[in-house]
């Protein structure tokens, strides 16, 4: 059994993160979306069952947590939201873990960590390296702007709540070119994943 290398992605909002990660598993990699794993718990019955004791009944709606009283709970009171941090980071950790060791029960070579806020979240430390996604701002914004409608200030303003992209970039280990087509990324990814390999066995 080889274990697999786990690889964290950063890079800036809209920099193609997620494309990213969807091309390393068409490479065979296994990929851990936050995202997904944290929508998923939203409905588990044990998370709901905590929340409605905390929260009472209307942060319940349709058997899932309803997104937007939870954030404005934890928006205003800094402790409701390390209680619900305390809740979910731990199931969040043992998915990690759980899905580290089926790949490596599997022979695959790589698991990805997809994570909006890697670096904010200290889940790089959980990463045997970090691959950096850089994407010029003018693309990434034209990206969100077809995609979400978002316009220049909607992004900063969601940039200021981050850790600075410089630093992100400074401290990763890997830095793959995002801007550029689809196909062009993919097959920037597909010789990176060949490269981390190499490098994790010379
Ligand atoms: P992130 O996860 O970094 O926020 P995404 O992968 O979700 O970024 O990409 C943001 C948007 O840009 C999506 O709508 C995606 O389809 C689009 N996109 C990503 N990469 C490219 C690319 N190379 N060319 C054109 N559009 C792209």
């Amino acid at each position: 059994m080889i274990m697999p290398v786990v690889i964290g992605i950063a890079g800036g909002i809209g920099s193609g993160k997620s494309t990213v990660a969807g091309f390393f598993a068409e490479a065979g990699c296994v990929v851990y979306d936050a995202d997904k794993e944290v929508t998923r718990l939203y409905t588990r019955p044990d998370v709901l069952d905590q929340v409605r004791q905390w929260w009472g009944e209307e942060a319940v709606v349709d058997g899932e947590l309803d997104r937007a009283t939870i954030a404005q709970i934890v928006f205003e009171d800094e402790s409701q939201r390390d209680r619900l941090e305390g809740l979910l980071f731990p199931l969040l950790h043992k998915r990690r873990h759980e899905m580290i060791e089926d790949a490596a029960d599997n022979d695959v070579v790589a698991v990805i960590i997809d994570a909006p806020l890697l670096y904010e979240a200290a889940l790089d430390e959980e990463c045997d390296v970090v691959i950096f996604v850089d994407t010029p701002r003018e693309i990434r914004l034209e990206r969100l702007r077809a995609r979400s409608g978002w316009d220049e200030a909607e992004l900063a303003r969601r940039e200021k709540a981050q850790l600075p992209l410089d630093a992100k970039h400074r401290r990763s280990d890997y830095v793959v070119d995002g801007s550029g087509s689809t196909h062009e990324v993919r097959g920037r990814v597909h010789r990176l994943l060949e490269e981390i390999i190499a490098d994790r066995s010379a």
